[in-house]
């Protein structure tokens, strides 16, 4: 009986597969990762957890960290335009962070733990600035530079659910997804909350006061020193996938991550804090606000002090954890010339791979350039716009082109100022055949076609026409209509070089025209021909065999 029921009762595999395929199904809770299981995605049906990259340690590979501030902000000078004293101030914070993250973990690899009494405040930064100017891709950047993991978020996402604490916890959590599922590696990755002025409660915005200080209280132990589960308590498939790994015998890491050496950037556009510099800099006698009549928000905000941001809303002990104050600049017009034209990650690059990819040489003249920028800056969402203008520009011309006989797309002022007019003229150049270019898809067609099938073909001048015609009209190419056209030529041919021995064959207009009928005619007259010539063959034998000499 017992024997029986033990039988019934799945082994440890079969319901470890059950609750995989459960929970599989039911898509299962938050997307936390842990570590031991790589999870790309937030679906755990694939990945046993064996092949976990617990075992390199990465993170020692990272601190090989040797880098000076200056190294730092050379490489964010090949990608970002002017935030000169952002630059500037976060390599110092990123390397001093990571030089005694690298200085500690010595000490805990020679003694086996940190040694106490020493005394480090952690160089947490607060970036202000308005949207657009480079504050995520600077970050971004460093963190690339340097081989961390980087997550974002917005701090609107934690106040609007209320009283949390939970989801900032994610954020860490999240650091160990964008890790791999190395928590190692994970507690020394950077953490980038943006839409932190939100969370202020007064001065700034209103309403937010109970949630907002709530997650900011959160915030300030993350930043300062704590442990953070790996598995998020409400994440009922994390959890069971890690009873299950334990049953299986297996480590699964680390179960917490510390936070001591996470590095925590926040942001914010911090709009009516201009207003708190103001007016205690006015209410003071002397200095900036006396001579200076209407300094513009950069400037003010680069005065700004730890008590301002306390009277803009935030709580004196979670400003007191941002010790790194940086502004990043708006951005003008001639900003915007500059990302365009000397940022590495300038999306003209983009647009002309995007172009090239049908086989169209797309080239931004300056003149396009100076007009993009012009009407960027009146956008006001920093250098975001340059994406949204060169979008309603262009998109009409990256729908009509491809496919058409216009190989090249010259983009200046005309066409911005002009869009409509300009794209009649290219609708039209469409139309025309390009001879040459026609003529060279069609040789292309005629190698591919010998490398494909070893028979050698040619296309006359008017074949060639014809096609570029027929692409011309249809918005296709040439060498796709002669693909499609001449899909079963090989068949014909190698029958007629079977009955005839041709090794060459050349297609004119009639095969363009009625590819099979071309083919089937060609087809028949050389059963003709080879039967011609065997009779040839044979009546030439007969005769030189009655001609020969009569030997007795
Ligand atoms: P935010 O300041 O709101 O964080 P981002 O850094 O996300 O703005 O900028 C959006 C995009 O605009 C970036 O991905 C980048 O392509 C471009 N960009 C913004 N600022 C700059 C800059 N100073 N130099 C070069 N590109 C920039």
């Amino acid at each position: 009986m017992s024997d029986k029921k033990d039988k019934d009762l799945p082994d440890t595999d079969e319901l470890q597969k059950m609750l995989q395929d459960m929970f599989g199904k039911l898509g299962g809770g938050a997307a936390v990762p842990f570590p031991g299981f790589s999870e790309s995605d937030g679906d755990t049906d694939e990945g046993e957890g064996d092949d976990t990259p617990m075992e390199i340690d990465r993170a020692d590979a990272i601190f090989d960290f040797n880098y000076k501030p200056r190294d730092i902000k050379s490489y964010l000078d090949r990608f970002v335009i002017r935030q000169d004293e952002a630059k500037k101030a976060l390599s110092i914070a990123v390397c001093d962070h990571y030089n005694h993250a690298k200085f500690m973990r010595g000490l805990e690899q020679e003694h086996g733990k940190i040694p106490d009494g020493i005394e480090y405040q952690k160089q947490n930064v607060i970036v202000v600035g308005p949207t657009g100017v480079g504050k995520t891709y600077l970050i971004k950047h460093i963190a690339e530079m340097i081989g961390v993991p980087f997550v974002k978020a917005d701090a609107t996402k934690f106040s609007e659910t209320g009283y949390v604490g939970g989801d900032v916890d994610d954020l860490v959590r999240e650091l160990v997804q964008k890790a791999d599922g190395d928590v190692d590696l994970a507690e020394y990755g950077i953490v980038y909350i943006d839409e932190i002025d939100k969370l202020a409660g007064s001065g700034g915005t209103m309403g937010r006061d109970v949630s907002g200080r709530g997650v900011q209280t959160t915030l300030l132990k993350l930043m300062e020193e704590t442990e953070v589960a790996a598995r998020n308590p409400n994440d009922m498939k994390g959890q069971m996938m890690a009873m299950m790994d334990f049953q299986n015998g297996k480590e699964g890491g680390k179960d917490t991550i510390n936070t001591r050496h996470i590095l925590f950037i926040v942001s914010g556009a911090f709009s009516g804090l201009e207003k708190v510099i103001k007016r205690r800099l006015r209410s003071g006698q002397i200095g900036f606000g006396a001579e200076v009549v209407d300094p513009n928000d950069a400037e003010l905000f680069n005065e700004a002090s730890t008590q301002d941001y306390i009277d803009f809303g935030f709580e004196a002990e979670f400003i007191g954890r941002l010790p790194v104050r940086v502004v990043c600049d708006k951005l003008e017009a001639k900003d915007f010339v500059n990302i365009m034209k000397n940022s590495e990650g300038s999306l003209l690059r983009q647009y002309e791979r995007e172009f090239a990819a049908y086989g169209i040489q797309a080239k931004f003249e300056d003149s396009a350039i100076k007009r993009i920028a012009e009407r960027a800056e009146t956008e006001n969402t920093g250098a975001r716009a340059l994406m949204t203008v060169c979008e309603s520009m262009l998109r009409d011309f990256k729908f009509e082109l491809p496919g058409t006989a216009v190989s090249e797309l010259s983009i200046d002022a005309d066409l911005i100022d002009k869009h409509d007019e300009i794209l009649a003229k290219y609708r039209e150049l469409g139309q025309r055949v390009d001879v040459a270019k026609a003529r060279e898809e069609a040789d292309l067609y005629c190698r591919q076609f010998q490398e494909k099938h070893n028979i050698k073909i040619s296309l006359t001048d008017e074949a060639v026409s014809l096609l570029g015609l027929e692409a011309a009209s249809q918005g296709r190419s040439v060498l796709q209509i002669s693909q499609q056209r001449f899909k079963d030529l090989q068949f014909g041919l190698k029958l007629i070089q079977k009955n005839t021995g041709q090794g060459e064959f050349e297609l004119n207009e009639e095969a363009v025209e009625d590819a099979d009928k071309f083919l089937s005619d060609r087809v028949v007259q050389s059963y003709t021909d080879a039967a011609e010539a065997k009779q040839a063959a044979k009546s030439q034998e007969n005769e030189s065999s009655s001609s020969e000499p009569f030997i007795e």
